[in-house]
């Protein structure tokens, strides 16, 4: 006779409001069968599992909408694509389509956005480590270079005395708006004097022109009064500079830092009741900006052009991650915990956000506290550490979302490979726009020196 193995016994509190007024199980009712309106059983089969699926018509209406909410406001407006949230070419493409600069920070970015066809004269090159070549060859494309620090701003100099051009350059700037923590690392402080500094060498310099100001002030800022300071603090040193030396400012960049429609992990009500709405901020930025600008008009000066830099708000609830549960456990302490085939690898978003999950059938038992994890063998692997789901099975499918910020960017190749990204198109029909790796893709980069092409010898390996 075998022996029955013994399990710890543990008490589940029956949690009220598990069950709705009508007896039934609330998860019951919570499941898709869909994506961006294809079955999801479909996708997977197609695509494997995981599996990201975009929208083509969710991203083209959220920029449009961007769009359209500052220029009714404020008029002379660009969207400069934040590369670094979204940078699949597909997604890269929609975004010059609906008319977005590139808003790009690094050698790599900068050489993509060229690679899909943006000129020079539409990227915008931020970041705090631009190489000499690509500042060269950023100089020469005409590329709207944001200065980070001194020692950039000497390296653009040289450059550009060598290439004998006059290079129109911005400041970004950086302040406290009282509102969020200060990104006092990018661009040159205002409060400490760095950034009149600097604007002082630029006005004596022959081959550099200072023509715009930007800043960013953070990430996924809940409070619109952040910008009304951000947009007062930039237009007085504006003014300031503008009085005291030969200088025009033709453009404004406010940089992003919308939110999006996602749960962060501080905050314990739903995100559609934390998250002001778009015309929220716009009306603070633009409101500001008209009434800060308004004394170029006696002057005879243009209104700066605005340009803003939004990542996330535009392409976070545009994807969804498909996933499967490859087992279940129940953990010492009594908690469901289940384990799927995606994880941090793939969504590094799981560390700040509660990412909603769906079943994508009906609950079959009541919901319990579950833990969800990834594949990798590493114990920070948890794509939500604790979330009320019903029963799960092997096999289950599961839908993350939104999950369109960050995460085909962040992602690792660590573990595991990485899968692919299907774009659902206007029409309705869909298509790959960035395949799974595989073994090629992942050893491609390896060199094998004569004396390591072998694991074994031959007579090693026979043993
Ligand atoms: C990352 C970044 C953005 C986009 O930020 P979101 O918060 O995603 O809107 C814009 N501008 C700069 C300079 C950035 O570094």
């Amino acid at each position: 006779m075998t022996k029955l193995l013994w399990e710890p016994p543990f008490i589940q509190p029956h949690r009220l409001g598990e069950i709705n007024k009508f007896g039934r199980m609330k998860a019951r009712d919570n499941y898709v069968e869909h994506v961006f309106g294809v079955p999801v059983a479909l996708l997977k089969e197609e695509f494997g599992s995981p599996c990201f699926v975009t929208s083509e018509i969710h991203f083209r209406n959220n920029l449009r909408n961007l769009k359209k909410a500052f220029e009714r406001r404020y008029g002379d407006v660009i969207h400069g694509w934040s590369y670094k949230t979204n940078y699949i070419s597909a997604m890269c493409n929609i975004a010059h389509q609906e008319g977005c600069y590139a808003e790009v920070v690094s050698a790599f970015e900068y050489e993509k956005a060229r690679k899909l066809g943006v000129p020079g004269k539409k990227i915008i090159f931020n970041g705090p480590n631009k190489g000499k070549d690509i500042l060269e060859r950023a100089i020469n494309d005409g590329a709207h270079i944001h200065l980070d620090h001194l020692d950039e701003l000497n390296l653009v100099s040289k450059i550009a005395s060598r290439l004998n051009k006059i290079v129109e350059v911005s400041l970004r700037l950086n302040f406290d708006t009282g509102f969020t923590e200060p990104w006092s690392r990018f661009g040159f402080n205002i409060e400490s004097g760095q950034a009149r500094q600097a604007t002082r060498l630029l006005a004596a310099s022959k081959n550099l022109k200072l023509s715009g100001l930007h800043s960013h002030i953070g990430t996924f800022i809940l409070e619109p009064k952040a910008y009304i300071q951000q947009v007062r603090i930039m237009c007085k040193f504006m003014r300031e500079i503008e009085a005291s030396h030969d200088i025009e400012i033709d453009t404004i960049d406010i940089g992003g830092g919308l939110p999006s429609k996602n749960a962060l992990q501080s905050i314990y009500l739903p995100p559609e009741q934390v998250i002001p709405p778009l015309s929220e901020y716009a009306d603070a930025i633009c409101n500001t900006l008209i009434e800060e600008t308004n004394y170029r008009n006696q002057l005879k000066r243009k209104k700066p052009t605005l340009i803003f830099e939004s990542g996330r708000a535009a392409v976070d609830d545009t994807q969804a991650l498909i996933v499967s549960v490859v087992g279940n456990k129940r953990l010492p302490d009594g908690k469901r915990a289940a384990i799927l085939d995606a994880g941090t690898n793939l969504l590094f978003t799981a560390y700040w956000y509660n990412h909603q999950v769906q079943m994508t059938r009906p609950a079959d038992g009541p919901l319990a506290d579950t833990a969800l994890y990834g594949p990798l063998c590493m114990n920070i692997d948890v794509v939500r550490s604790s979330i009320q789901l019903p029963p799960l099975e092997y096999g289950d499918t599961l839908v993350i979302n939104p999950v369109g910020a960050y995460n085909n960017t962040q992602w690792m190749q660590f573990i595991e490979y990485r899968p692919n990204v299907v774009l659902v198109h206007e029409d309705n029909t869909y298509s790959v726009i960035r395949e799974r790796e595989d073994l090629e893709v992942m050893c491609q980069q390896d060199r094998l020196p004569e004396h390591l092409k072998i694991a074994f010898s031959t007579t090693e390996a026979k043993k």
